[in-house]
């Protein structure tokens, strides 16, 4: 990559706005409550090798050797942690055990919400935005949607992460790539990260390592994810068959979709099922899906990985240590968007150990109950449209085709509009309405009794 560390050596971390872009501030109460909190900078740290030797964490400027956090993991929720607790003032860490820049298997795909809050720099490395996307489902003829309040940003995984880590880097963050996390402990001084280099002892840390975390399960947080979806993509030319500005997903496989996302030269052809009983038959259904584009998945070479959704059941943080990003199951469980819950997971990691800093929280242990806040009725709401969706899939669909509400109500959720980032009561009760078979006269379809209907909460469905 191009080297991170030596853009973070030497700051001196000046008095600078939390997050560079005003725009974000204003929009998202979580980074704007992330942005006000302030560190006290008292805490020592000591650090130590496995031999006894000291590490020496000084930067050619004289950085002194002392660390707050330590952030296991440079995707987007350990490196937007980091961006913003280093932009606060303190001294940060951030680990990643893999060279940057690095691939990760992934749609590349960045709804509103995700471009919201990325920092500008990682913002230029969109490579096509698209507009329209088109909805497919077996027996359905196929529904064209238009919304640019929930265009989607296309990126390539390895370049829209380094940039992330770059951001990081830029507000302080030491990052140190090829430094593999070994294990971790905490004590009620700290907390320990062994890597090849040497022990990292910090006040905190935060462990966004991904989907399987190994390191929480060794501190026996987290637990199993509400939901967890398989998920294979393949790098394929792009399908004479669709306008390059055109998204597609087919709900193809029950519990899940495949997608067709246009990137700058190619296209990212996926799908994914958390359904165990269609985990065999996935391959087989991406192919066939990439055949109905005229493509051939084979052309290309298939990775599998999973999705974490929902939020894990068990603990997400004990009294130094917090999970963010896949590593607390923060995707969403309807289209299993990931980037922009892991990026608000990081920042509401951030606002909690700068809330301990500060000595408003007793310990991190506050983080569980603020991310469960933060993120669970969104993505509860999800959770429930998801199975309203897999029960009733023509239902659903065919209330999008002919319901203003509804696909407002969509595009409302994936632009992350409507309060904090989830659709609001009205898109339940118009799953509920789909489900059940009749349609809210709010909704305006065909059978409906038409546009003047009463507004959803007075329906008497
Ligand atoms: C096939 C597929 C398609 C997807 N498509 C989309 C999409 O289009 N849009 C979307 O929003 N989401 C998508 N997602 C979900 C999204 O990729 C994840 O939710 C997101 O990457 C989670 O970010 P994270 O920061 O938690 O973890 P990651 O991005 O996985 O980053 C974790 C990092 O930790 C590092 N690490 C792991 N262990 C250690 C260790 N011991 N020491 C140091 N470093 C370590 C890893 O190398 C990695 O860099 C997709 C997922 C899959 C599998």
């Amino acid at each position: 990559m191009s080297d991170p560390r030596s853009a973070s050596h030497g700051r001196t971390n000046p008095e600078r706005p939390a997050v560079s872009r005003g725009g974000t501030t204003a929009h998202d109460p979580v980074l704007d409550s992330v942005c006000r909190a302030e560190f006290s900078r008292e805490r020592a740290v000591v650090i130590a090798t496995h031999d006894g030797r000291p590490v020496d964490f000084r930067s050619p400027a004289g950085r002194s050797p002392r660390v707050d956090v330590v952030v296991v993991g440079a995707g987007p929720a350990g490196s937007t942690a980091a961006r913003l607790l280093a932009a606060r003032g303190a001294r940060v860490v951030l680990v990643e055990a893999r060279r940057l820049p690095r691939p990760k298997l992934c749609g590349g795909g960045l709804t509103p919400k995700a471009q919201r809050l990325a920092p500008p720099g990682a913002l230029s490395t969109v490579e096509r935005t698209v507009e329209r996307t088109e909805l497919r489902a077996p027996r359905l003829s196929p529904i064209h949607l238009e919304a640019p309040a929930a265009s989607v940003a296309m990126v390539e995984r390895a370049r829209f992460d380094l940039a992330l880590v770059e951001a990081a880097a830029a507000a302080g963050a030491d990052v140190r790539d090829g430094v593999e996390a070994l294990d971790v402990k905490e004590d009620p001084f700290g907390a320990w990260v062994a890597t090849e280099q040497g022990r990292l002892r910090a006040d905190a840390l935060v462990l966004a390592d991904g989907e399987p975390s190994r390191l929480a399960r060794r501190l026996g947080l987290g637990g199993d994810a509400r939901r967890l979806a398989l998920a294979l993509e393949v790098d394929l030319p792009f399908s004479a068959a669709l306008a390059l500005d055109v998204a597609l997903l087919e709900f193809a496989v029950p519990g899940g979709y495949a997608w067709y996302f246009p990137k700058g030269d190619h296209a990212s052809v996926g799908i994914g099922s958390y359904r165990p009983s269609q985990h065999r038959e996935l391959k087989t259904a991406l192919r066939r899906f990439a055949g109905t584009l005229d493509l051939d998945a084979a052309a290309g070479r298939l990775s599998g990985h999973w999705i974490p959704q929902g939020l894990r059941r068990g603990p997400m943080a004990s009294a130094r240590v917090v999970l963010a990003g896949d590593a607390a199951a923060t995707a969403d469980p309807l289209f299993g968007e990931g980037i922009s819950y892991a990026m608000i997971s990081g920042a509401v990691a951030a606002q909690v150990v700068a809330d301990w800093e500060g000595r408003r929280v007793a310990d991190l242990r506050a983080y569980d109950e603020r991310l469960r806040r933060v993120l669970g009725p969104a993505l509860g709401r999800l959770y429930w449209t998801a199975r309203a969706v897999e029960a009733s899939l023509d239902l659903a669909l065919t209330a999008v085709r002919h319901s203003r509400h509804v696909r407002d109500q969509a595009v409302d959720a994936i632009a992350g509009r409507r309060g904090a980032f989830a659709v609001d009561r009205d898109c339940r009760f118009a799953c509920v309405c789909a489900l059940i078979g009749r349609v809210c006269p709010a909704c305006r379809a065909p059978s409906g009794p038409g546009p003047s209907c009463a507004p959803p909460a007075a329906c008497a469905v």
